[in-house]
């Protein structure tokens, strides 16, 4: 437990001053380098409708300095709102924006929070624009992209390279903003000044570049569309940008842009053509690329990769086993699941970090789904085993209470997200899924023409078990309830009479807390498949003389022990 006084905090000793002083202690205090969980009223009572960011980027020093301006719209009345900004950077002011004589506001900082207060009481439906004026040396990521921060990288030249991963720690690591998920600006300004020579390439479309005439140049960018906070990234170095013009299968176009550091000029150009291809697929596969309106881009990063809206962060180096354990499955499997996100992740994103499986589980599904297209079933299956033992079960994948990012954060809303849509599959069969994950991305067809930002929302589970119900007609609630909302896997036991001759097995699942699990078993008896129906949660079936029967054969059920025949 901590206690926090002051900002600061100490570790409570039963017994000792900081203990005593409890009542002191400023429930307030949030952790800078966490996400989401329950949003406070001090931040409910707005919704943010935009944001400007004006952001000078010293690499001589790793400074930052700058202004945001956050205009909201206010959904309940306040006297105090709530913004959030590491401790490590430094509030110079904060005024209401465009009452430049009025004087600046009071607030007050815990931990992450800056707590503003107002001159009057704001009502619902007014509006309410801020300014913070703020810098200092923000955090240097310790490890990113998991954790992140501003990296202050060198291209293999030594020049300077430059780039932000802020997902699980919110992006309150380098700017002023309301760091939670379920607040999405509808359009963003990002205008970043730089010294010469170094490129900005960040989210949204570049409107233009300024020489300061002091050896700067501002970089000039707007977002058309709603985006995560967490999702705006600065991607800074010397670029080459490669460029392509793109027609989606709306038929619209747009432009695809590859900023590449000038020493991997080759090989960016040699991989553009997978990046193109990758787009078609996830375009035939689940709808338009989603942010058509903007671009999408692709920077080359100091760290492994992110699903930046619009400008994906890529660093994988053209090694398409970076993200594999070095595995090279015959593509670059980074580009692949960090595009994924463009759909899962941005165009539907969780409004709490609860339901994270959804971006995490289904990205990585796509990997598996790419693998059966251009290299068939066989691969798609062995890329599903090759996931499966990163699985750790410790807590529910997607509970139903909110969660911070860091609280939900673990293999499991990867491998275990994507296992779920492969047992989904063997239980609806492919088109179905396919049919669903369309549904998801866009529940109409009116969505899918969609570019002026309504296209994007907010889902949660309830969204998954809703569309995959109504397009199989089946109640699937308990597969949900069973893998989501239980940390632990439902196991399979099984009995065998002894014997020569014809031996009756039977088969039943064991589901934490007894919950019905009426998954129906395949068992290969020789050349043929019996499926065991297990509506009461358990079967039988009759194993002729001499066979030995292999449950599971295919793999397919996500259950406690995994491998075709384990038995019990
Ligand atoms: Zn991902």
């Amino acid at each position: 437990m901590r206690w926090v006084l002051n900002g600061g905090f100490v570790l409570c000793v039963l017994g000792s001053a900081a203990c005593l002083q409890g009542q002191e202690a400023d429930s307030d205090w949030r952790d800078p380098y966490d996400s989401g969980g329950p949003l406070i009223v001090e931040q409910a009572a707005y919704d943010v409708t935009y944001y400007d960011l004006a952001l000078a980027v010293d690499p001589a020093d790793s400074t930052i300095a700058g202004t945001l301006r956050m205009d909201a719209r206010m959904v309940a009345p306040a006297e105090v709102v709530a913004l959030d900004l590491d401790t490590l950077l430094a509030v110079e002011s904060i005024s209401l924006t465009d009452l430049e004589s009025a004087a600046p506001l009071s607030f007050r900082r815990s931990g992450s929070r800056v707590f503003v207060e107002l001159p009057f009481t704001k009502q619902p439906d007014d509006d309410l624009s801020l300014t913070v004026e703020y810098g200092g040396k923000p955090r240097v990521a310790p490890r990113p992209p998991w954790d992140g921060g501003v990296q202050w990288a060198a291209t293999p030249s030594g020049d300077p390279w430059i780039a932000t991963s802020n997902q699980m720690i919110g992006a309150d690591v380098w700017w002023p903003n309301k760091d939670h998920v379920s607040d999405k600006p509808d359009s963003m300004r990002i205008r970043i000044t730089v010294p010469d020579p170094l490129v900005v390439a960040t989210n949204g479309r570049q409107e233009k570049v300024t020489d300061n005439g002091d050896g700067t140049r501002t970089y000039d960018w707007f977002v058309s569309t709603p985006i995560s906070n967490y999702n705006v990234a600065l991607n800074i170095a010397p670029y080459e940008v490669l460029k392509e013009e793109y027609r989606s299968v709306t038929g619209e176009t747009f432009p695809v842009v590859f900023w590449v550091l000038p020493e991997y000029l080759e090989d960016g150009l040699a991989f553009m053509p997978e990046i193109l291809e990758h787009l078609r697929w996830f375009e035939r596969t689940l709808g338009p690329y989603p942010f058509r309106a903007d671009k999408y881009g692709v920077a080359q990063t100091p760290h492994l990769g992110m699903e930046h809206q619009s400008i994906i962060a890529y660093g994988a180096n053209f090694d398409n086993g970076a993200m594999t354990g070095g595995e090279d499955w015959g593509f670059d499997a980074l580009h692949h699941h960090e595009l994924s996100h463009e759909w899962w992740g941005n165009l539907v994103t969780n409004a709490d970090w609860k339901d994270m499986w959804i971006h995490e589980g289904f990205g990585s599904y796509m990997q598996a789904l790419w693998l059966e297209d251009t290299q068939g079933l066989e691969r798609y299956h062995e890329y599903m085993a090759s996931v499966r033992p990163r699985m750790g079960n410790a807590q529910p994948t997607a509970p139903r209470h909110s969660l911070s990012a860091q609280e939900v954060y673990g293999g499991d809303i990867y491998f275990k997200g994507a296992w779920v849509l492969h047992t989904l599959r063997y239980l609806l069969g492919d088109e179905a899924v396919r049919e669903a994950l369309r549904r998801m991305a866009y529940p109409t067809e009116e969505a899918a023409w969609t570019t002026d930002g309504s296209q994007v929302r907010f889902v949660s589970t309830a969204d998954v078990i809703t569309v995959f119900g109504d397009v199989s007609g089946q109640d699937l609630g308990w597969l949900f309830e069973a893998y989501l909302r239980q940390a632990e896997l439902p196991a399979l036991l099984v009995e065998i009479e002894g014997g020569e001759g014809a031996r009756a097995m039977e088969l039943r699942w064991q589901v934490p807390g007894g919950l019905p699990f009426p998954m129906p078993v395949p068992v290969r008896l020789g050349d043929r498949t019996a499926v065991v129906d297990m509506t009461e949660g358990s079967g039988t079936l009759q194993v002729p003389a001499g066979v030995e029967p292999v449950i599971d054969s295919e793999n397919w059920i996500l259950r406690a022990t995994q491998g075709p025949g384990f038995a019990r």
